[in-house]
């Protein structure tokens, strides 16, 4: 038995590789996510950070390897199949619901409402609410169910978006580029908040934030050309020497 088979990994991914025309974007790939883990990926621009999250939410077909979440083969399925499993995705630009309020914005993405013109028809049953209250908490807005999602700040929105997320208690959890555009106040905050959702799951972060990246990793991977350069503690990868070189020297 190897070491990493007696661990209890949630995502284990294996020599994924994808081709773009020829091009390897990612190019045998492997990593392995703990239960209840951050795990941070960085690497310079154009390294397949994005391109991993695509490939395990489904959006980008591997031409290459393996991606088991809870022991499920993530390659063999669709997107929708995907997110109903277990995995939720944050995309680098909000994607909210700018003309709704918070609270709506939070409702229609409870499991049970995931249509919008379902969710406004449906009935607001105590569940629901108690759930929306519950992570408008968890992510600072609380005082701001009734406004409009468009009059938020970009931090909120950010925020928020998780807070959709949330709402559907992924087992995994991967954002892309969570803090980019938000004051060092909000970067706190965020971080803050990551780290108290990990009961129960597990949290895969792409960032360039290095103090950021700091506060919320357990481990992080640094990615380059389609590759693992590096992985290990924060302390580990900041003083490995491939890694200053291609990228925190910069
Ligand atoms: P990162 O997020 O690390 O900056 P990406 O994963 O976005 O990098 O991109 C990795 C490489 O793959 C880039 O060279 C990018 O242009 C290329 N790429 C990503 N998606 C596609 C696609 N759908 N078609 C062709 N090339 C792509
Ligand atoms: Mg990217």
């Amino acid at each position: 038995m190897t070491a990493k088979m007696q661990k209890n990994f949630v995502l284990e991914v294996e020599g994924l590789t994808v081709s773009f025309d020829g091009f390897k974007a990612v190019n045998d790939f492997s990593f392995y996510v703990e239960e209840e883990e951050i795990r941070v990926i960085i690497g310079p621009n154009g390294a397949g950070k994005t391109t991993v999250l695509d490939l395990i939410c489904g959006k980008t077909k591997a031409t290459e390897g393996a991606i088991r979440f809870r022991g499920r083969d993530l390659t063999k399925m669709n997107e929708h199949t995907i997110v109903h499993t277990g995995v939720g995705r944050k995309f680098q630009n909000p994607s909210i619901y700018e003309d709704l309020t918070v609270f709506e914005n939070l409702e229609i993405s409870y499991p049970k409402g995931r249509s919008v013109i379902g969710a406004l028809a449906f009935k607001r049953n105590k569940k629901v609410i108690e759930a929306v209250n519950d992570i408008a908490e968890t992510i600072f807005l609380a005082d701001c169910l009734d406004k409009t999602a468009g009059l938020l700040s970009h931090g909120q929105k950010q925020w928020l978006e998780i807070g959709m997320l949330l709402i559907q208690n992924p087992d995994l959890l991967m954002l892309d580029e969570p803090v980019a555009g938000m004051s060092v106040a909000e970067r706190k905050q965020t971080a803050d908040l990551l780290n108290r959702i990990t009961k129960g799951r597990a949290v895969i972060v792409i960032e360039h934030d290095m103090q950021f990246v700091e506060d919320i990793a357990h481990r992080v991977t640094v990615m380059h050309q389609g590759k693992t350069l590096s992985e290990g503690s924060m302390d580990r990868v900041k003083n490995d020497p491939k890694v200053v070189e291609v990228y925190l020297g910069h």
